[in-house]
């Protein structure tokens, strides 16, 4: 692409963002769409969000998105605030409107276009949900709002699981949530499940971790979904194949969270067949 007077600029906010894999997302799409933009990471130094976001807006910036650690501190900055971001505590993408940006949650919703396109069903579903962080606090309202039977959300502080479940639940308007202490996997019923591990346990550089070690535990789960794509197979993963389960990375959910943010820049709809050309080129950073 010839970057000239009319290139609008989308990017990155976060710190740090050296790492990011999302300008191989949005730049194929531009490519793919021929739209005359560019995404770029820029690292913004602690205490300079709401400096970063009225810059970018003075800078008609057509949009961001909102990585660690800026996902709540970067709210009170916006002019509006989508309501699923705004009942989940976390925006990842900001669309220019008069006057500043609108924030949405894409994260929640790339989750479940990446589980939709692997056949997993949230729908009816008992759910165990690892961790109660700030990605697992999104899959729990996911979870909620899809119709889940229950979610059993087990994380290692349970005054944090605890909290999660009683917001979603008031949010929910129904006991779907139930929190627990990691250390009482043993007390689930015996029963097989859908396991989501929200926990950062197990991300490269620390691959052999594991957010629970028991081999009894991972003969419970007949689907893994682990939401870290580095390392390719996560320990997590590894366990729940060994023990007769399917097992999935984060990639694609990484991948539809920026594509849902594409389509809210740009007006358009992304096809499958560019979803898997994206795909593909995100893939071969790991394999
Ligand atoms: P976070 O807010 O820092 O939460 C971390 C979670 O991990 C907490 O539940 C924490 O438990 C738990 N944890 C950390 N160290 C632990 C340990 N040694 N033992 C047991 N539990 C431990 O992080 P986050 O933003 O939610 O992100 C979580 C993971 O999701 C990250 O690995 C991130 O890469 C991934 N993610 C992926 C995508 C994607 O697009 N695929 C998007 C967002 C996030 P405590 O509450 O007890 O501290």
């Amino acid at each position: 692409m010839e970057i000239n007077g009319r290139t609008r600029t989308c990017g990155l906010i976060g710190n740090p963002v050296e790492h990011t894999l999302s300008p191989v997302i949005h730049n194929t799409l531009a490519e793919r769409f021929g739209h005359n933009l560019v995404y770029v990471p820029f690292p913004v130094e602690a205490g300079r969000i709401e400096e970063a976001v009225a810059g970018a807006s003075a800078l008609q910036i057509l949009g961001l998105n909102v990585t660690v650690p800026y996902k709540g501190e970067v709210i009170p900055c916006l002019r509006e605030v989508d309501s699923l971001a705004a009942s989940i505590g976390a925006v990842n993408t900001l669309v220019a409107v008069p006057g500043g940006y609108k924030g949405y949650n894409t994260d929640m919703e790339g989750l479940y276009r990446a589980m939709v396109t692997e056949d997993i069903r949230i729908a009816d579903e008992e759910i165990i949900l690892l961790g109660a962080g700030g990605a697992a606090r999104a899959v729990a309202y996911l979870c909620a709002v899809k119709g889940a039977q229950r979610v059993y959300l087990l994380n290692r502080t349970l005054d944090k699981a605890q909290k999660v479940a009683e917001e979603v639940n008031r949010s929910a308007d129904r006991q779907v949530i139930l929190p627990m202490a990691l250390a009482d996997f043993d007390s689930l019923p015996d029963r097989k499940f859908l396991a989501i591990q929200g926990t950062s346990v197990g991300l490269a550089p620390h691959v052999e971790d594991v957010v629970i070690d028991d081999e009894k535990f991972y003969a419970r789960i007949h689907t893994g979904f682990d939401l870290i794509y580095s390392p390719w197979e996560t320990r997590f993963m590894k366990l729940v194949k060994a023990n007769g389960g399917q097992a999935y990375n984060g990639l694609k959910m990484l991948l539809y969270q920026g594509i849902i943010a594409y389509e809210l820049w740009n007006g358009v709809e992304v096809s499958g067949a560019d979803a898997d050309v994206v795909y593909g080129k995100l893939k071969a950073h790991f394999i």
